[in-house]
């Protein structure tokens, strides 16, 4: 059986996972895997195989030490590269720019023209790149592939791409809206176009990636037609710790006001804000047991939330025109059934209904969360961005030959 190796190679952490790339959505990958904590002296290693867990801790000076202790590990466990019969290592990269709208077999120039977007993306790029150029070292045998998280995005209609700034400063400095999470819109689209029994080209959807970070799209025909990250991931709807949008104002008034510099401005927005500055958590679990405690900051946080999501959802709508479906994934979208009900509440007069039995099952899979006289579907369907980034790494390597 061939497989795909599958890294996500963050500032602090790296992913990873061993796919077969003709495997269901819903199977768990053969093995996966996180370093956590590099550079910090609890680092940590955890691998998942065979149903089972294994961990290691111990300081982890750097990506190259993160990768080389995980493949060392994979093959004491027997399910290293070279126990395996591995066809392709695939990398999340997180901003393609406007150079990159496929994914990429990645030579020594591809890493430089990824690196050229560094200013575009300097929170991420440059981890994915340490990801890069460490496992091209350490396997050095196997065809490497960058999917791009914008990728989806890369030709949107010019009216939803291009902001209203002056056009010169735009065109010199590539401001624009890219757009992210493609991996994981465009997965989940394919599936909910299959659950209506229809080729991708038929169908007019809303796609809502709510995890940590979160983002909407609006797809008409197959091809997106608008979403609500911008020119960085910090754009549009609230998030575990990013602002979504605000008025551009307030960065001037911090920064004149505050004694902020842009720095400490950055970090607040991406990562002191969203849900987290709100009211002190993240995670939608704990959001919702203070909920349950009524703490009046959770409260509003969530209130927060959910109106910004219907606003997007609202003007998405409008973008697509007939709407066929809308669905819900990441890990919010997947298991919170009280965003869920209340995005999409009272909107019977558009044609949405969701069936509040259908909405209470546990994550197990896709699903349909509609009642059966809703004109518009509606979907949870778990996104598998590592399975996506497996199938587009090997497709493309097998092209190449
Ligand atoms: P990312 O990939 O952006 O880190 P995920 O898609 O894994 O994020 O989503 C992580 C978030 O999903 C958590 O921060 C938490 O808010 C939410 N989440 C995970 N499981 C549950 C659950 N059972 N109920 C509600 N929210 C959950």
């Amino acid at each position: 059986m061939s497989y795909a190796f599958v890294i996500n190679s963050g500032s602090s952490s790296i992913k990873f996972q061993i796919v077969d790339p003709a495997a269901d959505a819903s199977e768990a990958p053969l093995v996966s895997g996180v370093v956590e904590q590099i550079g910090e002296p609890n680092g940590r290693l955890t691998v998942h195989y065979q149903g089972e867990k294994h961990s290691e801790q111990r300081p982890i000076a750097d990506h190259t030490a993160g990768l080389h202790t995980a493949i060392k590990r994979l093959e004491a466990l027997g399910c290293g590269p070279s126990d395996l019969h591995l066809v392709a290592v695939g990398h999340r990269v997180v901003h393609g720019g406007l150079v990159f709208s496929q994914p990429e077999v990645i030579n020594d120039q591809v890493v430089d023209m990824i690196r050229d977007q560094i200013p575009l993306a300097p929170l991420h790029n440059p981890a994915n790149i340490d990801g890069i150029e460490v496992a091209r070292e350490l396997l050095p045998d196997i065809p490497h592939v960058a999917v791009f998280d914008t990728g989806f995005f890369a030709h949107l209609p010019p009216a939803a791409a291009i902001y209203a700034i002056n056009k010169d400063v735009a065109g010199d400095h590539q401001v624009r809206r890219y757009g992210f999470h493609g991996t994981s819109h465009e997965f989940v689209s394919a599936q909910a176009a299959a659950m209506l029994d229809l080729p991708d080209a038929a169908v007019n959807q809303i796609t809502l990636h709510l995890g940590n970070g979160a983002s909407a799209a609006a797809i008409r025909g197959g091809e997106p037609v608008d979403t609500s990250m911008g020119m960085t991931p910090l754009a549009g709807l609230v998030m575990g710790t990013r602002t979504g949008d605000i008025d551009p104002g307030v960065i001037f008034h911090l920064y004149r006001h505050a004694g902020m510099s842009i720095d400490e401005i950055d970090q607040l927005l991406n990562k002191k804000s969203g849900v987290k500055g709100l009211a002190g958590v993240n995670d939608f679990r704990e959001l919702r047991a203070m909920i349950q405690e009524e703490d009046q900051d959770a409260w509003l946080a969530y209130n927060i939330y959910i109106h910004q999501l219907r606003r997007f959802l609202g003007s998405y709508m409008i973008s697509v025109g007939r709407v066929d479906a809308i669905t819900f994934t990441a890990g919010v979208g997947e298991n919170d059934r009280f965003v869920r009900a209340d995005a999409l509440a009272n909107l019977e007069m558009y044609g949405v209904k969701i069936d509040p039995e259908r909405n209470a099952l546990p994550n197990d899979g896709p699903r349909e969360i509609s009642a059966d006289d809703s004109q518009i579907k509606v979907f949870v369907i778990p996104t598998n961005e590592e399975l996506a980034i497996a199938q587009k790494s090997v497709a493309l390597v097998a092209d190449h030959r």
